[in-house]
């Protein structure tokens, strides 16, 4: 048998660090990687044949869990009329309605392969349609990792992007202005500095990449409200929340309910099922700004690929009401229990929760975490000890105190009762780590 760790080795003289992502690499919270070779419903089987309960779901398309028999049976029978043609083919129009019956403001859709590659084309089509350069981000909203989206936090009200990577330009950076989350006073400030010159405001739906932060009530609302008056437009990143939180998204519990909508939404994850497939999409008169039908440039020799289309459509047709009142019960459930333990244990945390996405701090028990500073702010050390506790009694957490967990449709009584076993002495490792 090859050990995790001969794997782990032998990847790292191949790939940087041994992974092709990097929070795989377990850098935050050490040890071995688990190099993972099987998912069935709910669980992970790892190289060395030891069985987890799985609580990142691909990080987020495993909606309905692994191996989902009609999602399986979808790929085998496209697979089998062969692998792509570059070319249209029904299974495009079929998930791009798919898409515009859950959310109508997705009245035109353009599939690409990754959520970077989305939202990177909606900055650009953004720019297009307004004639204008400036992008709007919020400090520690992820949005693939595109130049210009991986503009770090700045510090005080308005700062000017500083390059979040090597290898990405203070030009790039310069034309992305960072602001705090669910701070109203600084998009009025950066609006009322460089209005007429902001092309868009991009957001998560709701941010669950520095951990889940609830957005403030109304504020996705205001965003659209101040976008609008500027003649800026709002693009609302719904790569991780979309056909999860709701059939909707997230915007079928906020925009849906509150009345307005985005210009332009991004989608990925659950969009392909697993596999490599996400969208753009928006009004209709705004989306034809992308070519061919207009001057904005967008291209991809695997776009709409119709493997991924097939299992993206699968997906959605089996994510129905049942599906999102499990997510929920479940998502409920597990963090209830993952509170009652930390509490018990005498740990200082703040439960991150919007609908079924949840992730804890550690030490914020006092206002929670609204925004990227109060999430840098807190004991990420106590993190480490605690995902390994659970792992060592067969959960798989994410790697990382600043991501969501992701419960699935196939998450039962059996999985469920494996999480709430392992948290009492993952609690005791977190209190105990200093
Ligand atoms: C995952 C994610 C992305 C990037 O998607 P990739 O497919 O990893 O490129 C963009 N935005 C959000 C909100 C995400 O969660």
């Amino acid at each position: 048998m090859t050990t995790n760790a001969e794997l782990f080795e032998t990847a790292q003289t191949l790939m940087p660090g041994g992974v092709s992502s990097p929070v795989r690499a377990h850098g935050s919270v050490g040890g071995t990687p688990v190099s993972m070779v099987a998912g069935d419903g709910a669980w992970l089987t790892d190289a060395e044949g030891s069985s987890y309960v799985d609580l990142v779901g691909s990080w987020g398309p495993a909606l309905l869990g692994h191996r989902h028999p009609a999602v399986i049976e979808a790929v085998r029978s496209a697979v089998d009329s062969g692998l792509g043609f570059g070319t249209s083919h029904p299974g495009e129009a079929r998930l791009a309605s798919l898409v515009r019956d859950r959310v109508p403001g997705a009245e035109r859709v353009r599939f690409v392969s990754t959520g970077t590659e989305a939202t990177m084309t909606a900055v650009r089509l953004a720019r297009g349609a307004t004639g204008r350069n400036i992008v709007v981000k919020f400090a520690g909203c992820y949005h693939g990792h595109s130049d210009g989206l991986l503009a770090a936090a700045g510090s005080g009200v308005a700062t000017m992007g500083l390059p979040g990577s090597a290898g990405v330009t203070s030009a790039q950076a310069s034309e992305t202005i960072v602001i705090e989350y669910n701070d109203r006073g600084a998009l009025e400030q950066v609006f009322a500095e460089h209005g007429e010159s902001i092309a868009a405001v991009i957001t998560e739906a709701t941010p669950a990449n520095m951990g889940v932060v609830p957005p403030d009530e109304g504020f996705n609302a205001f965003i659209r409200e101040v976008t609008q008056k500027h003649g800026a437009l709002m693009i609302f990143d719904e790569v991780m929340t979309g056909f999860r939180i709701t059939e909707a998204g997230y915007w079928g519990a906020s925009g849906r309910v509150e009345g307005w909508a985005p210009d332009l939404f991004t989608f990925g994850k659950v969009i392909g099922g697993g596999l490599p497939t996400a969208a753009l999409a928006g009004r209709a008169e705004l989306m034809e700004h992308l070519a061919p039908t207009g001057p904005v440039y967008h291209a991809g020799t695997l776009s709409g690929n119709p493997v991924a289309m097939a299992a993206g459509a699968a997906t959605l047709e089996n994510a129905d009401a049942a599906v999102y009142a499990h997510l929920d019960e479940t998502a409920r459930t597990v963090a209830d229990a993952l509170t009652a333990s930390l509490t018990a244990a005498g740990v200082d945390h703040s439960l991150q929760k919007v609908g079924n996405l949840f992730s804890v701090a550690f030490g914020t028990s006092e206002s929670g975490v609204s925004n990227y500073a109060q999430a840098g702010a807190q004991e990420a050390f106590r993190y480490g000890p605690f995902f390994h506790a659970m792992l060592d009694a067969g959960v798989y957490l994410p790697p990382s105190v600043f991501e969501a967990w992701f419960v699935s449709a196939a998450h039962d009584e059996a999985a469920v009762d494996r999480i709430l076993e392992a948290l009492p002495t993952a609690a005791k490792a977190a209190a105990q780590a200093g």
